[in-house]
Protein backbone atom coordinates (compact mmCIF):
# COMPACT_ATOMS: atom_id res chain seq x y z
CA UNK A 1 0.00 0.00 0.00
CA UNK A 2 2.73 1.90 0.69
CA UNK A 3 6.02 2.01 -1.10
CA UNK A 4 9.06 3.97 -1.01
CA UNK A 5 11.76 4.42 -2.99
CA UNK A 6 15.08 5.95 -2.71
CA UNK A 7 13.92 8.27 -0.20
CA UNK A 8 15.91 10.78 1.79
CA UNK A 9 14.86 13.92 3.61
CA UNK A 10 17.23 16.61 4.75
CA UNK A 11 16.07 19.72 6.88
CA UNK A 12 18.64 22.30 6.28
CA UNK A 13 21.91 20.60 6.93
CA UNK A 14 20.16 17.88 8.93
CA UNK A 15 19.92 14.59 7.19
CA UNK A 16 16.85 12.73 8.35
CA UNK A 17 16.58 10.22 5.96
CA UNK A 18 19.10 8.72 3.57
CA UNK A 19 18.33 5.50 0.71
CA UNK A 20 14.51 4.31 2.35
CA UNK A 21 13.73 1.47 0.03
CA UNK A 22 10.19 0.08 2.21
CA UNK A 23 7.18 -1.62 0.83
CA UNK A 24 4.60 -1.62 3.47
CA UNK A 25 2.04 -4.00 2.78
CA UNK A 26 -2.03 -3.80 3.27
CA UNK A 27 -3.59 -5.02 5.87
CA UNK A 28 -0.85 -5.64 7.97
CA UNK A 29 0.35 -3.65 11.12
CA UNK A 30 4.08 -2.61 10.88
CA UNK A 31 6.13 -0.97 13.70
CA UNK A 32 8.35 1.75 12.88
CA UNK A 33 11.21 1.64 15.72
CA UNK A 34 14.37 3.04 16.45
CA UNK A 35 15.94 5.83 18.97
CA UNK A 36 15.21 8.95 19.50
CA UNK A 37 16.02 10.99 16.28
CA UNK A 38 16.56 8.11 14.46
CA UNK A 39 13.76 9.71 11.91
CA UNK A 40 10.24 7.38 12.52
CA UNK A 41 8.41 10.59 12.53
CA UNK A 42 9.93 11.88 9.43
CA UNK A 43 9.29 8.91 8.07
CA UNK A 44 5.23 8.87 9.08
CA UNK A 45 5.02 12.57 7.52
CA UNK A 46 6.35 11.13 4.29
CA UNK A 47 3.80 8.58 3.92
CA UNK A 48 0.96 10.77 4.90
CA UNK A 49 2.30 13.77 2.34
CA UNK A 50 3.12 16.24 5.15
CA UNK A 51 6.61 16.66 4.17
CA UNK A 52 7.72 15.86 0.41
CA UNK A 53 11.01 13.64 0.25
CA UNK A 54 14.43 15.22 -0.83
CA UNK A 55 14.74 12.82 -3.15
CA UNK A 56 13.09 9.75 -4.53
CA UNK A 57 9.98 9.00 -4.91
CA UNK A 58 6.72 7.80 -1.58
CA UNK A 59 3.48 6.03 -3.41
CA UNK A 60 0.56 5.39 -1.92
CA UNK A 61 -1.70 2.98 -3.87
CA UNK A 62 0.59 3.94 -6.41
CA UNK A 63 0.18 7.28 -6.89
CA UNK A 64 2.51 9.90 -5.75
CA UNK A 65 1.65 12.34 -2.79
CA UNK A 66 1.37 15.32 -4.65
CA UNK A 67 -1.58 17.66 -6.19
CA UNK A 68 -5.19 16.49 -6.32
CA UNK A 69 -3.84 12.83 -5.40
CA UNK A 70 -2.48 14.19 -2.35
CA UNK A 71 -6.08 15.67 -1.25
CA UNK A 72 -7.81 12.72 -2.24
CA UNK A 73 -5.07 10.27 -0.35
CA UNK A 74 -5.11 12.83 2.74
CA UNK A 75 -8.77 11.40 3.67
CA UNK A 76 -7.57 7.86 2.98
CA UNK A 77 -5.10 7.84 5.45
CA UNK A 78 -5.72 9.05 9.48
CA UNK A 79 -3.25 10.19 11.29
CA UNK A 80 -2.39 10.58 14.86
CA UNK A 81 0.58 12.60 15.32
CA UNK A 82 3.18 12.65 18.06
CA UNK A 83 1.75 14.20 21.28
CA UNK A 84 -1.94 13.61 19.64
CA UNK A 85 -2.37 16.81 18.05
CA UNK A 86 -6.03 17.62 19.50
CA UNK A 87 -6.46 21.41 19.26
CA UNK A 88 -6.31 22.67 23.10
CA UNK A 89 -9.80 25.14 22.26
CA UNK A 90 -11.81 22.57 20.93
CA UNK A 91 -13.84 20.07 23.05
CA UNK A 92 -12.83 16.19 22.24
CA UNK A 93 -16.07 15.79 20.18
CA UNK A 94 -15.48 19.24 18.31
CA UNK A 95 -11.70 17.77 17.33
CA UNK A 96 -13.20 14.26 16.20
CA UNK A 97 -15.80 15.84 14.11
CA UNK A 98 -13.66 19.07 12.45
CA UNK A 99 -13.01 17.84 9.36
CA UNK A 100 -16.61 16.11 8.84
CA UNK A 101 -17.71 19.04 9.83
CA UNK A 102 -15.75 20.84 7.20
CA UNK A 103 -17.12 18.28 4.45
CA UNK A 104 -20.90 19.37 5.63
CA UNK A 105 -21.95 16.20 7.42
CA UNK A 106 -25.06 17.19 9.24
CA UNK A 107 -25.27 16.95 13.17
CA UNK A 108 -27.06 13.65 12.88
CA UNK A 109 -24.56 12.03 10.80
CA UNK A 110 -21.77 13.59 13.39
CA UNK A 111 -23.26 12.48 16.36
CA UNK A 112 -23.76 9.19 14.70
CA UNK A 113 -20.31 8.57 14.13
CA UNK A 114 -19.08 9.62 17.54
CA UNK A 115 -21.11 7.48 19.00
CA UNK A 116 -20.09 4.31 17.23
CA UNK A 117 -16.43 5.35 17.56
CA UNK A 118 -16.53 6.23 21.21
CA UNK A 119 -17.94 2.95 21.99
CA UNK A 120 -14.87 1.22 19.52
CA UNK A 121 -12.38 2.91 21.44
CA UNK A 122 -14.31 3.28 24.70
CA UNK A 123 -14.01 6.66 25.29
CA UNK A 124 -16.62 7.67 28.26
CA UNK A 125 -19.37 9.52 26.55
CA UNK A 126 -18.50 12.21 29.75
CA UNK A 127 -15.56 12.50 28.03
CA UNK A 128 -16.33 14.42 25.07
CA UNK A 129 -17.65 17.12 26.26
CA UNK A 130 -14.44 17.87 27.56
CA UNK A 131 -11.49 19.94 26.62
CA UNK A 132 -8.12 18.11 26.00
CA UNK A 133 -6.33 19.29 28.91
CA UNK A 134 -9.64 18.35 31.13
CA UNK A 135 -8.69 14.47 29.62
CA UNK A 136 -6.69 12.44 31.01
CA UNK A 137 -3.48 11.48 28.93
CA UNK A 138 -5.36 8.15 28.27
CA UNK A 139 -8.64 10.01 27.27
CA UNK A 140 -6.70 12.17 24.89
CA UNK A 141 -4.81 9.24 22.48
CA UNK A 142 -8.80 7.42 22.45
CA UNK A 143 -10.42 10.76 21.35
CA UNK A 144 -7.03 11.27 18.66
CA UNK A 145 -7.69 7.77 17.81
CA UNK A 146 -11.22 8.95 17.09
CA UNK A 147 -10.14 11.32 14.99
CA UNK A 148 -8.09 9.51 12.73
CA UNK A 149 -10.42 7.20 12.35
CA UNK A 150 -13.70 9.24 11.86
CA UNK A 151 -13.36 8.64 8.00
CA UNK A 152 -12.69 5.10 8.16
CA UNK A 153 -10.05 5.48 6.38
CA UNK A 154 -7.69 2.44 4.31
CA UNK A 155 -4.92 3.64 6.00
CA UNK A 156 -4.10 4.64 9.97
CA UNK A 157 -0.60 6.06 11.05
CA UNK A 158 0.43 6.46 15.15
CA UNK A 159 3.07 8.19 16.03
CA UNK A 160 4.34 7.08 19.27
CA UNK A 161 0.21 6.84 20.73
CA UNK A 162 0.79 5.24 23.65
CA UNK A 163 4.67 6.64 24.30
CA UNK A 164 3.65 9.43 27.24
CA UNK A 165 1.32 7.30 28.95
CA UNK A 166 2.06 5.51 32.43
CA UNK A 167 2.02 1.64 32.55
CA UNK A 168 -1.26 0.60 33.29
CA UNK A 169 -2.92 2.94 31.12
CA UNK A 170 -0.80 2.03 28.13
CA UNK A 171 -1.32 -1.52 28.97
CA UNK A 172 -4.99 -1.16 28.43
CA UNK A 173 -4.71 0.64 25.41
CA UNK A 174 -2.53 -1.70 23.93
CA UNK A 175 -5.11 -4.45 24.38
CA UNK A 176 -7.56 -2.17 23.04
CA UNK A 177 -5.48 -1.16 20.34
CA UNK A 178 -4.93 -4.57 19.10
CA UNK A 179 -8.67 -5.30 18.93
CA UNK A 180 -9.16 -2.38 17.35
CA UNK A 181 -6.48 -3.10 14.86
CA UNK A 182 -8.06 -7.01 14.15
CA UNK A 183 -11.48 -5.96 14.18
CA UNK A 184 -10.87 -3.13 11.49
CA UNK A 185 -8.45 -4.97 9.33
CA UNK A 186 -6.45 -1.67 8.32
CA UNK A 187 -3.18 -1.03 7.39
CA UNK A 188 -1.13 0.06 10.42
CA UNK A 189 1.81 1.68 10.70
CA UNK A 190 2.72 2.28 14.49
CA UNK A 191 5.60 4.20 15.62
CA UNK A 192 6.70 3.38 18.68
CA UNK A 193 10.97 2.87 20.43
CA UNK A 194 9.32 -0.02 22.57
CA UNK A 195 10.30 -3.32 21.57
CA UNK A 196 7.44 -5.21 23.58
CA UNK A 197 4.85 -2.87 22.13
CA UNK A 198 6.24 -3.37 18.51
CA UNK A 199 6.26 -7.44 18.99
CA UNK A 200 2.80 -7.38 20.54
CA UNK A 201 1.06 -4.91 18.15
CA UNK A 202 2.96 -5.40 14.75
CA UNK A 203 3.35 -8.20 11.95
CA UNK A 204 6.33 -6.81 10.82
CA UNK A 205 9.04 -4.65 12.08
CA UNK A 206 11.49 -1.75 10.78
CA UNK A 207 14.39 -0.77 12.66
CA UNK A 208 15.30 2.56 12.14
CA UNK A 209 19.18 3.52 12.31
CA UNK A 210 20.53 6.82 12.06
CA UNK A 211 17.93 7.72 9.37
CA UNK A 212 18.54 3.91 7.67
CA UNK A 213 16.46 0.99 7.69
CA UNK A 214 19.01 -1.08 9.35
CA UNK A 215 16.54 -4.37 9.27
CA UNK A 216 12.95 -5.22 8.02
CA UNK A 217 11.36 -8.33 8.99
CA UNK A 218 8.92 -10.25 11.08
CA UNK A 219 9.50 -9.19 14.62
CA UNK A 220 10.80 -13.33 15.29
CA UNK A 221 13.75 -11.91 12.48
CA UNK A 222 14.57 -9.38 14.63
CA UNK A 223 14.67 -11.00 18.12
CA UNK A 224 16.32 -14.17 16.81
CA UNK A 225 18.45 -13.38 13.85
CA UNK A 226 19.24 -9.54 14.63
CA UNK A 227 21.47 -8.65 11.58
CA UNK A 228 24.78 -7.04 13.28
CA UNK A 229 25.77 -5.94 16.29
CA UNK A 230 23.45 -2.54 16.14
CA UNK A 231 20.17 -4.64 16.20
CA UNK A 232 21.42 -7.03 18.98
CA UNK A 233 22.16 -3.85 21.14
CA UNK A 234 19.04 -2.65 20.34
CA UNK A 235 16.98 -5.76 21.16
CA UNK A 236 19.24 -6.59 24.13
CA UNK A 237 18.79 -3.09 25.56
CA UNK A 238 14.80 -3.67 26.07
CA UNK A 239 15.16 -7.00 27.69
CA UNK A 240 13.48 -6.38 31.61
CA UNK A 241 15.96 -5.59 34.28
CA UNK A 242 12.81 -7.67 36.77
CA UNK A 243 14.67 -9.70 38.92
CA UNK A 244 17.92 -9.73 38.15
CA UNK A 245 19.08 -6.41 40.74
CA UNK A 246 22.16 -5.52 39.81
CA UNK A 247 22.12 -2.87 43.00
CA UNK A 248 20.93 -6.13 45.55
P1 LIG B 1 12.21 10.39 15.70
O1 LIG B 1 10.75 10.53 15.47
O2 LIG B 1 12.76 9.04 15.36
O3 LIG B 1 12.60 10.79 17.11
P2 LIG B 1 12.42 12.61 13.82
O4 LIG B 1 11.94 12.08 12.53
O5 LIG B 1 11.52 13.48 14.60
O6 LIG B 1 12.98 11.39 14.72
O7 LIG B 1 13.76 13.42 13.56
C1 LIG B 1 14.84 12.94 12.77
C2 LIG B 1 15.94 14.01 12.70
O8 LIG B 1 15.44 15.12 11.95
C3 LIG B 1 16.34 14.56 14.07
O9 LIG B 1 17.72 14.87 14.01
C4 LIG B 1 15.51 15.82 14.18
O10 LIG B 1 16.13 16.75 15.03
C5 LIG B 1 15.46 16.29 12.75
N1 LIG B 1 14.22 17.04 12.43
C6 LIG B 1 12.95 16.55 12.48
N2 LIG B 1 12.06 17.48 12.08
C7 LIG B 1 12.78 18.59 11.79
C8 LIG B 1 12.45 19.91 11.30
N3 LIG B 1 11.18 20.25 11.04
N4 LIG B 1 13.47 20.77 11.12
C9 LIG B 1 14.75 20.43 11.35
N5 LIG B 1 15.14 19.22 11.79
C10 LIG B 1 14.17 18.31 12.00
MG1 LIG C 1 9.22 11.06 16.75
Amino acid sequence: MFELQGVSKHYGQVQALTGIDLNLPSARCTALIGQSGCGKSTLLKLLLGLELPTGGEVRFDGQVLVGEAWIGARQRIGYVPQEGGLFPHLSARDNVTLVARHLGWTPEACAARVEELAALVQLPKAALKRFPNQLSGGQRQRAALMRALLLDPAALLLDEPLGALDPMIRFDLQEDLAMIFSELDKTVVLVTHDLSEAAFLGQEVVLLNAGRVHQSGTIEDLLERPVDGFAERFVRAQRPHLGTGAAR
